[in-house]
């Protein structure tokens, strides 16, 4: 409830809920107790339980939060997480926090473990009593304006229901259900209705093949998918059911498939097999108890993106990873003192098949009580303008996306932003890549009128949500830095041995202590779990990432360790050198790889795309190997420049730069797996390029 001059009586969860880390710690003992808040003066106010009577409580300004977390964190770790634990409804609270070890002997991620809780009622129920007819959801479609907006308690009501079929087709806890959808509710639905009943989802982002969706059908075990009749992306149309009905010619074990109509169009349904989503829902009850989780019960399966090989089935599991989710949204996007979460409209373009649209698409906002875009289409349809429209027409207060798009939107030029009414927007984020100077100044400059701070966050599918990222209004930010770790999170650098390095350095990307929000295991392999992460420097998480850290402490990411590049003893991420070419002003992207070099051990290949309109040619060339030297250096001058059309991304918009590698080594029968690639087709002209 609001604080009114007549005391409102709310649950131990609806407090913390509050989330003003004070308060927080104030409750912890006080769990299951009913509070009183009267409305104080200014940023006091009066605080009455009963086990411990009237107090006074300051609300904190996200800087004093961040600073009061730290403190706690440093003097009592486990009280520190059992107090940010209150931020979640659980049916059982758990009396034990972190009871994780990296060491082989006795090895193994745990948190939260004698919990009981249910996600859909932490995202949903929750909410309804102050929340049901605020929305939760606003869905903007491919085209501009197609769109609704779905309140709490709709939500809630659409969810229950979409539960109650799963459980009619024999859909229990533990079962892994494949979620193969466009960006619509009904995603989130889905996602939602799964946790409902304990059922284990593992969205495969929509745009994948046939082929792609087989493998995980099949790695996953699932007996059930979900999909529509079409999606649609940038006015094209995408088979889904098409591309179900020939994944499970290949896959076997799915008795049943969900298909909910998005387009319309004509589908095949197989007589036994095949469902529409509307005919299941219709006879269907609103109401669906939730199902009882244990805190270390699986809550889904994700595939890694693939940048760097096979793609990993990651599993999160439920207390955890919520509160993770709910924490660090609220952390990073969540609203200042005296504010609502819900005055902002908070937008991440990410898709549902990535982790970025898990944790803060669906569950990191839900949780929160937050107002939350889903986007079904593509930053350049109609227009170039596209994001910006809408954010305008929205009334989009927070904006996150990847460095992939701000650079493709900024090849287009200012004027598809500046054309536009921005001044909505409050907060800038990133994900997904090291932001290069030129994109940063752009986005900064551009889109955030020199006054949005940018949250650069710095995490993976593993983490399940950000790790080292600036608090806004609290940490001081540099451009192209994600900064500082959030409260709980230990990185360290470490060289090729293992030994720990100190100060200003850089080095091998490791943790040296578990997080709630860390992935619990490889689905169906917990050895490859183990020897994927713990191995390489024995008691710690090895992210794959290298990082410098400066006199400040703040981390850089320079790029996956597996591609640094080693010219002449000179170790170098790609991310310095692309910053440099990035730099030119026809430049619209770079990727930097080693090419074999009989006397500098290695040596450097670029892949350059230009700007529209802008031409390829020696002089360029030229102007490029300048421009490296000065900004970093003669010896991370380029031995070949390649312009490119454009480069090799998997589907969430990374370069792909073990395929780069294999290409300007010479090897193009060995490039490998390459089934996460958005163009595939890329490919062969980059490797028609190098010839010449
Ligand atoms: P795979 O693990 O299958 O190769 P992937 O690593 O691309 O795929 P994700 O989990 O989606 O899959 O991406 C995580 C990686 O993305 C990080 O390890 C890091 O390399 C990069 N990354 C994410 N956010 C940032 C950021 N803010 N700055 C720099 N790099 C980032
Ligand atoms: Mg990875």
């Amino acid at each position: 409830g609001t604080i009114g001059t007549t005391p409102v009586y709310i649950g131990a969860a609806q407090f913390a809920a509050w989330k003003h880390t004070q308060l927080i710690l104030d409750v912890v003992e006080g769990r299951g107790g009913m509070f009183s808040l009267d409305n104080g003066t200014g940023r006091r106010f009066l605080v009455r339980s009963r086990a411990y009577g009237e107090r006074e409580i300051a609300m904190l300004h996200k800087a004093d939060r961040l600073r009061a977390m730290q403190a706690s964190i440093d003097s009592d770790t486990d009280a520190f997480w059992l107090a940010e634990a209150h931020r979640l409804d659980w049916s059982v609270f758990p009396t034990k926090a972190d009871e994780s070890s990296f060491g082989k002997a006795d090895f193994g991620i745990r948190w939260f473990a004698d919990g009981e809780l249910n996600v859909s009622v932490n995202c949903l129920d929750r909410h309804l009593e102050t929340r049901g007819d605020q929305p939760a959801i606003v869905f903007e479609g491919d085209e501009p304006g197609e769109g609704r907006t779905l309140t709490y308690r709709e939500l809630h009501g659409e969810v229950c229901r979409f539960a109650n079929v799963l459980k009619a087709n024999g859909i229990g806890k533990g079962d892994r259900v494949i979620l193969y959808m466009p960006m619509v509710p009904e995603a989130a639905i889905a996602m939602l209705a799964c946790a409902r009943i304990g059922a284990v989802h593992s969205v495969v982002f929509g745009g994948f093949s046939p082929d792609s969706l087989a493998d995980r059908i099949a790695d996953c075990g699932a007996t059930l998918v979900v999909t529509a009749d079409e999606g649609t992306r940038g006015g094209k149309r995408i088979p889904l059911k098409a591309n179900v009905d020939s994944a499970l010619e290949r896959a076997s074990g799915v008795d049943t498939v969900i298909v909910m109509q998005r387009t319309g169009g004509q589908v095949s349904m197989r007589e036994g097999r095949d469902i529409w989503w509307e005919d299941a829902c219709a006879d269907v009850s609103g109401q669906c108890p939730p199902e009882a989780m244990n805190a270390e019960d699986p809550l889904f399966i994700l595939y890694t993106s693939g940048s760097t090989g096979k793609p990993k089935g990651v599993l999160h599991t439920t207390g955890g990873y919520l509160l993770w989710s709910t924490l660090t949204y609220d952390l990073l996007f969540g609203p200042e003192e005296g504010r609502d979460v819900a005055d902002d409209l908070f937008w991440c373009t990410a898709d549902v098949g990535w982790i970025t649209g898990h944790t803060y698409v669906v569950y990191g906002p839900l949780s929160n009580g937050a107002r939350t875009v889903m986007f079904d289409g593509v930053p350049n349809y109609p227009d170039p303008g596209r994001l910006w429209e809408t954010s305008q027409r929205l009334g989009v207060t927070i904006f996150y996306t990847a460095p992939t798009a701000i650079r493709a939107l900024m090849r287009h030029g200012d004027r598809w932003v500046l054309q536009h009414d921005l001044s909505s927007i409050r907060l800038l984020g990133t994900v997904g890549e090291p932001i290069n100077h030129e994109a940063w100044e752009w986005y900064h400059d551009i889109v955030g009128r020199g006054e949005c701070p940018i949250v650069d966050t710095w995490w993976q599918t593993e983490t399940g949500g950000a790790l080292i990222a600036p608090v806004p209004g609290a940490t001081e930010t540099k451009p192209g830095s994600a900064t500082l770790p959030l409260p709980g999170v230990h990185p360290e650098l470490v060289d090729g041995e293992g030994h720990l390095l100190t100060g200003a350095t850089e080095g091998n990307l490791v943790l040296t202590r578990s997080w709630p929000g860390q992935m619990r295991t490889i689905f169906g392999d917990h050895d490859r779990f183990f020897q994927t992460y713990f191995s390489t420097f024995p008691g710690t998480y090895f992210t794959g990432d290298g990082a410098r850290r400066d006199e400040d402490g703040y981390y850089w990411i320079t790029g996956r360790v597996d591609d640094v590049i080693n010219v002449s003893g000179h170790r170098m991420g790609t991310a310095e050198v692309e910053n440099a070419l990035d730099e030119h002003v026809l430049v619209a992207e770079a990727a930097v790889v080693g090419m074999p070099h009989d006397i500098k051990g290695q040596g450097i290949h670029a892949f350059v795309t230009l700007k529209a309109g802008a031409e390829g040619s020696d002089a360029l060339r030229q102007e490029l190997r300048d421009l490296v030297r000065s900004e970093i250096g003669p010896f991370a001058t380029p031995d070949v420049i390649q312009f490119a059309p454009d480069l090799p991304k998997t589907r969430s918009g990374k370069i792909m730069r073990r395929v780069l590698r294999k290409i300007a080594e010479g090897q193009p029968d060995q490039i490998g797996d390459t089934s996460t690639l958005a163009d595939p087709a890329i490919v062969e002209s980059l490797i028609e390029g190098a010839r010449v």
